[in-house]
């Protein structure tokens, strides 16, 4: 038996404001090996954004533990914690956080900026990945110049771009008319699938929801499988 890729343990959030402390999440486990995938749905307000930021090293838990690869990012420094996250999670937001004087291959190109210039093997690579969703001939494009699905394709490539053990992807179709959400899911379920790569997706989506291997539904602060 291998060790899973993902693993949330009792995982509990509290939001601290002026005047009152807000529990989010309580008793939130689970886990997923790899290649697996999983939906996350939920109320408005019910926690999903805020247990992607805790799962994608972006927020630490109250209390419990993540483990990525069996490391906990969470003990990690914030250089390590930074370089951490950018290799082993890739994020698709709803607003795909394109950025506007980029083309589309230099924001697909962008978590590998981070360790300086790209090498010619992940520009082959973000070239292959733009292919793959339809772009190739979008490249030289910026995002302005693209439609809504185009643009969620895109933060799809580049989620996916450094190989990380799991993408986390934020209500990615909800922005979406059908067609361009069909779409966009069938590579964002597809994609990962081929590279073993844990997903998890927070939608609205019944379609989408559907489509993958668990459900999850988050209400009341409980994460519960329904399934
Ligand atoms: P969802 O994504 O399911 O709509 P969120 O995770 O965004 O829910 O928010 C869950 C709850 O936590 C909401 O009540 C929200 O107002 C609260 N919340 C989120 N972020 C903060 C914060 N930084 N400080 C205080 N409260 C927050
Ligand atoms: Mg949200």
């Amino acid at each position: 038996m291998t060790n899973p890729t993902l693993e949330a343990i009792e995982i509990r959030k509290v939001y601290q404001t002026l005047s009152e402390e807000i529990v989010v999440l309580e008793s939130v486990s689970f886990s997923m090996n790899a290649g697996e995938n999983l939906a996350i749905i939920g109320p408005s307000g019910s926690g999903k954004s805020t247990l992607l930021q805790i799962l994608g090293t972006l927020d630490a838990p109250t209390s419990g533990i993540v483990r990525i690869g069996g490391q906990d990012p969470y003990e990690l420094n914030e250089n390590q914690q930074a370089k951490f996250r950018n290799e082993r999670i890739g994020f698709i937001f709803q607003d795909h956080h394109l950025l506007p004087q980029w083309n589309v291959l230099e924001n697909t190109l962008l978590p590998a900026l981070a360790k300086g210039k790209p090498t010619e093997e992940i520009r082959q690579r973000a070239i292959a990945l733009l292919e793959r969703v339809g772009l190739k001939d979008r490249m030289t494009h910026l995002p302005s110049q693209l439609s809504g699905g185009e643009r969620e394709r895109v933060a799809v490539a580049r989620a996916l771009v450094l190989k990380p053990m799991i993408v986390l992807a934020d209500e990615p179709t909800g922005n979406l008319d059908q067609q361009s959400a069909e779409n966009v899911a069938r590579l964002l379920l597809e994609v990962p699938k081929e590279e073993n790569t844990v997903l998890i997706v927070v939608t609205h989506s019944i379609s989408l929801a559907e489509q993958m291997q668990k459900r999850y539904e988050l209400r009341n602060r409980k994460l519960t499988r329904v399934g």
